[in-house]
């Protein structure tokens, strides 16, 4: 508790000398920092896209039909297009014998018009004929045995009553033209895909997605790819950030390492100017080399909270001056790749999201039973890493091995987020928790 008081202090004196508040009133609820953050976001602007590209991407327009579908009546199945007058009664037993004077194959279009006591072989999606307003399936009449028998098929015996509009599609029967048939703000899904692709657009219009710039900073961070010198590390930060960009629908823009100096972070910001959004990680806690505050203090308006959560304290949300055009929102998530992780999950992702106009935001969350204690030392809202299973239709979440911000495995295992309230020191095994889904397990619950 007492370093805790310190860090206040050290950052009262911090924000002074930029002239900037910052006091303990920064120690914020995550809904606080989210709600903050947030209200900087909105949707952007569409963008015309090919229409398979656009899957996954938020309608940025009402779709009205330009046509009928289906755009003409259609055959339902394989059969005889008939007058339904003509087959009043019919039965095994009383056949009505019809001349066939014609076959429509689906593409085709009909040339005869079907006259009384006449049929005309149809297939199935073939364009009905004039005249015929019904079609008998091949099996309700005696087409199959006079095939074998090789008979020229230049009459049927219809052997069955089929109600008018039998087996008939109807056109217009899904969508009329002019209709409402997708609204704004609908997630393009393969069905979406498919119903757009039914009335002929190779293109619709779509909310662009948000170029995200990210960026690492620290002396002790290597490239990957390279060797690793003495006292280094991986810079792993990047990698999870832009795989996690790209997985909620965002383009990310890798900007590399900047290194813990003024000029160099200077020079690496440059190149975030044109993004959506600029994610950095790391230098927002309180070490001696975090010049990544002066700077940003120095390019924008800039926030450093300390979140009530673990992992995932120290935060900065603010935005980078752009001469050339709006300020630029950046997210400083913290250094340590799982509080980096939950951040993006709890702050970047919604952000991103919001930005691609998806709504319902938040992971599905379930109640489930803890089979392990998850226990919380300062009054911080805790997000576990837990292995969620379903037994038996209960949720039990597992923690997922040591929670240390820096156990990066731990949140590979994981497949869940399970919520320790501030308020509560231990949430104890055989407790019902609250677990924040990131993925679901693929075996089938047996
Ligand atoms: P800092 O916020 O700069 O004090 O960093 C906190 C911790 O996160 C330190 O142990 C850093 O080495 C580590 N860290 C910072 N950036 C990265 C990164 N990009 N990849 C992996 N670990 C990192
Ligand atoms: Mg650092």
């Amino acid at each position: 508790m007492n370093s805790h008081i310190q860090h206040h202090a050290g950052d009262a004196e911090a924000a002074h000398q930029h002239g900037h508040r910052h006091n303990q009133q920064d120690m914020l609820s995550v809904e606080e920092a989210y709600q903050r953050i947030m209200a900087s976001f909105s949707p952007l602007e569409p963008v015309e896209m090919p229409l398979l590209e656009a899957l996954g991407h938020v309608l940025a327009v009402d779709i009205s039909a330009p046509l009928d579908l289906p755009p003409s009546a259609n055959s339902g199945m394989d059969g005889y297009a008939v007058r339904r007058e003509d087959i009043v009664d019919a039965s095994e037993d009383a056949p009505r014998m019809l001349k066939v004077i014609g076959l429509v194959a689906a593409g085709q279009v009909p040339t005869q018009t079907v006259l009384p006591a006449t049929a005309v072989r149809i297939m199935t999606g073939a364009t009905i004929p004039s005249g015929a307003d019904t079609v008998v399936p091949f099996e309700e009449t005696d087409e199959i045995a006079r095939k074998a028998a090789g008979d020229p098929l230049e009459e049927v015996a219809i052997m069955a009553d089929l109600p008018y509009g039998c087996n008939v599609r109807p056109a217009g029967e899904d969508v009329r033209q002019g209709q409402l048939v997708l609204d704004r703000g609908t997630v393009i899904r393969p069905a979406e895909v498919g119903v757009m692709a039914s009335l002929g657009l190779g293109s619709v219009p779509v909310v662009r997605s948000p170029v995200v710039a990210i960026l690492a900073t620290g002396d002790e961070l290597s490239e990957i790819g390279h060797s690793l010198e003495p006292a280094k590390i991986y810079d792993s930060n990047s990698a999870s950030v832009a795989a996690s960009v790209i997985e909620c629908g965002g383009i990310p823009k890798m900007l590399g390492i900047a290194r813990d100096n003024i000029e160099d972070l200077r020079s690496k910001l440059e190149a975030a100017l044109d993004s959506d959004l600029v994610i950095t990680s790391a230098g927002v806690s309180k070490g001696d080399y975090d010049i990544v505050k002066d700077v940003l203090t120095q390019r924008g308006d800039m926030n450093f909270w300390s979140v009530r959560m673990r992992p995932a304290k120290p935060l900065a949300f603010g935005h980078l001056n752009n001469p050339k055009g709006r300020p630029v929102p950046l997210l400083g998530l913290p250094g340590n790749p799982v509080s980096a992780m939950v951040a993006f999950e709890m702050f970047a992702r919604p952000a991103i999201r919001t930005m691609l106009g998806r709504g319902r935001l938040p992971r599905p969350v379930v109640e489930g039973v803890l089979t392990g204690p998850i226990h919380n030392a300062d009054g911080r809202r805790v997000y576990a890493r837990v292995e969620v299973e379903r037994r038996n239709g209960t949720y039990y979440a597992k923690p997922a091995g040591p929670q240390g911000s820096n156990i990066l495995t731990s949140m590979s295992r994981a497949n869940g987020l399970a919520i320790c309230p501030e308020n509560l020191a231990t949430k104890r095994a055989g407790e019902r928790v609250r677990i924040i889904m990131l993925d679901w397990n693929e075996e089938v619950d047996l």
